[in-house]
């Protein structure tokens, strides 16, 4: 099924943008769509240089360049290359390593690939970044490992197994980048269905911390929470000051590791899931300057899970806006 959906997303694509020449038609139809303005005269009627890449105002004549002022503005990369990799990037909840997609799109190099990718997620996390959380939330951490191979990737203190390495590691180690996982939850009113959380999740976030005091928690709760809301979380110290930055918090201590998971469904599974994504993909070295990257690309595609085949539209639209250096 999945295959499936894939190999039709990607049929439509090839359909809509068979090679350079169309993908740059595309490309250029949308930034006139979105308003293009001099940046001398601030005119908003172009013509289009097709010898050179470039809109020429039709008031005072200045010319900018097709690429300038979106993602694409510094890289020498194929329109297409851009347009294909962010068509893959959103086909599934699963997530490609720039080797992959090198592979995938066919080019020479790896760096540039690697580094368009970079690109893209950061203009995810700059979508997400605009967002804050409300009502109920839960709360946890998670440790991921920024691991060299598969065997060291764990840490999910919910796993017995790995509740035995964190007891040794304390909350989290050196090699794992710590995470404060926040994510909207509130008590559904239907009826309990059996292997089903019994939460309504909403919109997700995942921050990369320096530590888990409660001063660095509070700092990033009063930058993604309204004040408004309610946070669950278990009996952690980190937790104890947010009354300080929010209005209510309520303290569930839960040592069963299964009603533990019934209690916060949400930070259970999206810290799970986000670790399969990373460790099936980008198994051998995520580098902490990075990590938050990969991890917003996860949260992006969980915020938007309803979104389907619009979303690599959406994340163009993102392209167009966003410059990132
Ligand atoms: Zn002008």
């Amino acid at each position: 099924m999945l295959i499936k959906n894939w190999a039709m997303n990607l049929y439509d694509f090839f359909e809509k943008y068979p090679d350079e020449a169309s993908c740059i038609e595309g490309f250029k139809n949308k930034r006139l769509e979105m308003g293009v303005a001099c940046k001398k005269c601030g005119h908003t009627e172009h013509y289009f240089r097709k010898t050179d890449l470039k809109f020429q105002c039709k008031k005072c004549g200045n010319r900018i360049s097709l690429r300038s002022g979106t993602v694409m503005e510094n890289s020498n990369l194929p329109f297409q290359y851009w347009m294909l990799c962010i068509e893959l990037m959103t086909l599934s909840k699963k997530s490609f390593s720039a080797l992959e997609m090198q592979r995938m799109i066919g080019h020479k190099r790896y760096e540039p690939i690697w580094l368009m990718m970079q690109k893209i997620r950061r203009l995810m996390s700059k979508r997400d970044e605009k967002y804050t959380l409300e009502g109920c939330l839960e709360f946890d951490e998670g440790f991921f490992e920024r691991g060299y191979n598969k065997d060291v990737i764990e840490g999910n203190k919910n796993k017995d197994e790995d509740e035995k390495t964190l007891n040794k590691r304390g909350r989290g180690s050196e090699k794992q980048a710590k995470v404060l996982v926040m994510v909207e939850s509130e008590p559904s009113i239907e009826a309990p269905q059996k292997g089903k959380p019994n939460r309504k999740v909403g919109y997700l976030k995942m921050v990369v911390m320096e530590d888990l005091t409660s001063k660095s928690i509070n700092k990033e709760v009063g930058k993604f929470v309204e004040k408004t809301s309610t946070i669950l979380t278990d009996g952690y110290t980190g937790y104890s000051k947010l009354k300080e930055v929010i209005n209510h918090h309520q303290v569930v201590i839960e040592p069963n590791k299964k009603k533990s998971a019934i209690i916060f469904p949400w930070v259970n599974r999206t810290i799970s899931n986000a670790k399969k994504v990373l460790l099936g993909i980008h198994h051998n070295c995520i580098n902490q300057q990075y990590m938050q990257n990969y991890l917003d690309e996860f949260c992006y595609k969980f915020n938007r899970r309803y979104f389907g085949d619009k979303l690599s539209d959406r994340l163009m639209i993102a392209a167009l806006e966003t410059t990132w250096y």
